[in-house]
């Protein structure tokens, strides 16, 4: 296939210049984006020369030859045809790569020699504006950080496929790191001789591309004065003096952006600065243990938060909900205004049913005005947008029926005057111009409606006059001859000519003039012909210039109202999120929660929204809980293995996800006490990609909570010190669930199999026990998944190895081993470190049995604010280990 295309350029070739010419005008343009990939038109073909056509041919598997073949200075190239060139380039820019795009500037038939050519855009990993080459559901943002200790820190991002530009400052490196996990960028823009910054990122992503800009504008002024220049009212300079970082960070991305774009505008119309804590804030831990997007093993959609509530119509309605639930916000009244919005299309499924139908209509408006405004919507891109525009009256018209309101953070934007003058104007000029199923390319015209320009129907009935003249010469002919199988073709070699079978070669009249021989047939061709011929392409000629004329007006028009168009867009999906929250309560039986301001998260029959939908139906045992900084304040949860308690306590933070976003939850009442941030420490979760050992992570996850955990935060911990031995373990935790009960105080669950933990509910008011049952049946563990008060009794760890097929005889012999350890050394849920004397649970083969004196609180706290000052980012792995030796002496001496 590709070699074929190769084969069939070689002769496409247009250029009439010496190839030194041409390869000069090459270089001269590869000089100057000598940082990306050079894709340079020549006729139907865009080529790569030299070093680019060799690794493009490895990486893309082309065929690598070469101009001037057989020359010794022969220069390797390959190539791909223009018409297939999108999935090429998004298979380069998804390898990192930038791709530069050099077009033809003129048309080579009106040209002597070579044709003058320039890059018209360059493609980067973040700014991509070929939405094919796209996730519809994510957006695709470039981003940029800026910042110091002293000013603090900031990030901007902006996605030129829907002209969202946004930007947060924030106090620690830390931070700037999580918020820019959240943002998920596909590329990072930096600055020759930034300080540590990109190194920094390059350390937590390393695979995130980083691309330089040329000439960054440095001073603050500079960068201050082009935002306002490109933002006009956009840019609120004096909102942002205190935050010069942030405005540093801003005008790098639009510079890079529109760097990218040369002479297209894009997109953009205002930077929108948000606070970190306006958002409930979610680390990159808790994202990826919370599986809210993807799942943590494989990182698939599928089977992630997300995944179960998307029920959105359009791509845009997918890119907003995702922002919603990374997003959720800290503000009861707007929660509650989302939730009010929910509520009334949950009660109303007639206006939902018929509000979705109408969202089922609508094209990605943001992408697509997007396009229009940098100069690439297709026809059809256009057509399809016309149409959009078209049903929005209907979806005004509906919602303003069911007095369905958007939320108050927009309630200033009346989704009624979505109808309104400019768009339907736009729309009704849109329908009128082009055809329903119009071209996505404008090489063959054809995507003009007839009736709309007189000149254009005029071209076209010559060329179909002309076409129809050949259909009757064809006849004519046939009759003339007695040649019943005469036909007339056409190519681009030679345009119309008769064909005639070598049967009937005898039969050829006179004044046929002989062409070419092919297997089967002679071809022919005659003065008339080529007369109808010579009209029929000028005809076509200009034709297609007229329509793509007149497309290319429209289009602009468009593109010059995309800035109302954006909003327009924002508001539509924020419509299908709404009603796509509402959609999934319905059928998946969620509740309103009731948001507050209280410090209380209080869920009755409470459900995982995802494991509920793999359970069959009814299967999933739902269970209540209630945590209160002021009474339960630090729930410990225990139970065998596969209980269900990662589950409970996933299901909680999960809750509080999905009721701040302005979700309904799945539980049967539910009353939230708003959370600043949603901590977890799940799993033995590894980050080996990061070249660091499981429990050193660990204990970097957990001090990173214990740091920055406030008294409104919600903490999720999964069997924390299970990376370590038992005894290090059990002290971990321990002294980890002291300081969130006597220094946090926020609200906490702690799953853990060390029963040994539920001594500390003896010792602290406000840490309660419970546990999530099993019961021993006929040798066999059922488990209830039912949450009881008090701790586990045991573990039944035998019992689940022989659920998990052990052969029997190792199972017996487990259990032997089992009731004689149980006998030598008493129960096993004797808390290890309240009563060490009793030898409680030194285990027979255990090298660091625990010693003689527990560890007191004073020492605990020591080892604490040791955990709390480590700068982990700082410290090698030997330092690290150093210190982790040290701590545990501490504990253990
Ligand atoms: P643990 O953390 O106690 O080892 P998990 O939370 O991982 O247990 O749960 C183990 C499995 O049990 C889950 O994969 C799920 O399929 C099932 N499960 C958990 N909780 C419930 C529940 N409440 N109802 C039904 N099935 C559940
Ligand atoms: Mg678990």
């Amino acid at each position: 296939m590709i070699e074929l295309h190769v084969a069939e350029h070689r002769q496409a070739s247009p250029d009439k210049g010496p190839p030194t010419a041409l390869m000069r005008q090459y270089l001269e343009v590869k000089a100057r984006y000598a940082d990306a990939i050079l894709l340079f038109r020549l006729g139907d073909f865009y080529e790569m020369f030299y070093d680019d056509a060799v690794y493009v041919a490895r990486v893309l598997s082309l065929t690598l030859t070469s101009r001037d073949k057989g020359k010794e200075d022969a220069v390797p190239m390959c190539g791909v045809p223009h018409h297939a060139a999108r999935a090429y380039i998004a298979r380069l820019t998804e390898l990192g790569h930038r791709v530069a795009l050099c077009e033809q500037l003129e048309d080579p038939k009106s040209v002597k020699g070579i044709v003058k050519r320039d890059v018209v855009r360059v493609i980067t990993p973040g700014v991509i504006i070929d939405d094919e080459a796209l996730d519809p559901r994510r957006p695709n943002f470039v981003a940029s950080v800026a910042g110091d200790a002293r000013d603090g820190y900031a990030v901007a991002f902006a996605d030129v496929t829907t002209g969202d530009f946004r930007g947060t400052w924030v106090q620690s490196r830390e931070a700037l790191i999580d918020e820019l996990a959240r943002i998920e960028p596909n590329e990072l823009v930096v600055v020759p001789g930034q300080d540590d910054l990109p190194a920094l990122v390059r350390k937590a992503y390393g695979r995130l591309p980083q691309s330089k800009i040329k000439d960054p504008m440095l001073t603050l002024q500079q960068c201050t004065s082009f935002l306002s220049l490109c933002l006009r009212e956009g840019f609120d300079a004096n909102a942002m003096v205190k935050t010069p970082p942030l405005i540093l960070a801003a005008a790098r991305v639009l510079q890079y952006a529109r760097d990218t774009q040369l002479s297209a505008p894009l997109p953009i119309s205002r930077l929108v600065v948000y606070r970190r804590e306006d958002h409930l804030i979610i680390d990159e831990q808790a994202r990826a243990h919370l599986e809210l997007t993807a799942t943590m093993t494989g990182g698939h959609r599928k089977g992630s938060l997300l995944d179960v509530l998307d029920a959105t119509c359009s791509a845009m309605g997918g890119r907003l909900l995702r922002r919603w639930l990374l997003f959720p916000l800290m503000d009861v009244t707007a929660i509650r205004g989302r939730l009010d919005a929910v509520e009334r299309l949950v009660a109303h499924h007639g206006v939902r049913d018929e509000v979705r139908r109408h969202l089922g209509d609508q094209c990605d408006l943001e992408r697509l005005s997007s396009r229009a405004r940098l100069g690439v919507a297709t026809p059809r891109d256009v057509s399809v947008l016309g149409r959009s525009l078209r049903g929005l009256p209907g979806l005004a018209e509906t919602l303003g029926r069911s007095a369905v309101g958007l939320p108050p953070e927009n309630a200033a934007a009346d989704l009624l005057n979505l109808g309104e003058d400019l768009q339907t104007a736009l729309a009704f000029e849109i329908e009128a111009t082009l055809k329903d199923e119009a071209a996505a390319g404008t090489k063959d015209g054809g995507y003009v409606k007839d009736g709309v320009s007189l000149e254009l129907d005029e071209l076209r009935s010559i060329a179909r006059g002309g076409r129809d003249r050949i259909a009757a010469i064809e006849a004519r002919e046939r009759t003339r001859t007695g040649i019943p199988s005469l036909k007339v073709k056409f190519n681009n070699v030679f345009g119309y000519y008769l064909e005639i079978t070598k049967t009937h070669l005898a039969n050829v009249p006179a004044d046929y003039t002989r062409k070419q021989t092919v297997a089967n047939a002679e071809r022919f061709i005659t003065p008339e012909l080529a007369e109808y011929e010579a009209t029929i392409l000028s005809a076509d000629e200009r034709r297609i210039s007229l329509e793509l004329s007149m497309f290319v007006a429209l289009r602009d028009k468009v593109a010059a109202a995309a800035n109302d168009l954006l909003p327009l867009a924002a508001k539509v999906a924020m419509v299908d999120v709404l009603a796509s929250l509402a959609e999934q309560a319905h059928r998946n039986g969620y509740v309103r929660p009731d948001v507050n301001e209280s410090e209380i998260i209080d869920l009755v029959d409470c459900r995982h929204p995802v494991v509920e939908q793999l359970a069959a139906a009814g299967g999933f045992v739902p269970n209540d809980v209630k945590l209160d900084t002021q009474g339960q304040q630090l729930m410990l949860v225990t139970g065998p293995n596969m209980a269900g308690k990662s589950t409970l306590i996933r299901q909680v933070a999960l809750s509080v996800i999905l009721a701040q976003m302005g979700s309904f939850v799945p539980a049967r009442t539910a009353r939230i006490g708003i959370c600043d941030r949603v901590f977890t420490r799940v799993g033995a979760g590894d980050n080996l990609a990061r070249g660091e050992s499981t429990f050193l992570v660990e204990m970097r996850e957990t001090a990173h909570i214990l740091r920055n955990a406030t008294r409104k935060s919600l903490v999720i911990l999964d069997e924390i010190g299970r990376g370590t031995s038992t005894y290090d373990g059990v002290s971990i935790a321990w002294a980890v669930a002291e300081f969130l009960h006597d220094q946090v105080g926020a609200r906490a669950l702690f799953a853990t199999h060390y029963h040994e933990l539920c001594a500390l509910a003896d010792l602290h008011p406000r840490v309660v026990n419970v546990a999530v049952t099993a019961r021993e049946w006929n040798g066999e563990v059922v488990f209830l998944r039912k949450l009881m008060p008090g701790g586990a009794s045991r573990s039944f760890g035998v019992e689940v190895a022989k659920l998990a097929g052990l052969p029997d005889v190792v199972v017996a012999r487990a259990q032997e081993i089992l009731q004689s350890l149980q006998g030598t050394h008493g129960a096993r849920s004797v808390p290890l470190v309240v009563d060490p004397g009793g030898q409680g649970g030194s285990l027979p083969n255990d090298p660091e049995s625990y010693a003689a004196s527990p560890p007191s609180n004073v020492e605990i706290q020591q080892v604490i604010e040791r955990l709390r000052e480590a700068d982990i980012n700082e410290l090698s792995p030997r330092a690290a280990w150093e210190l982790l030796d040290q701590l545990r002496r501490k504990l253990v001496s």
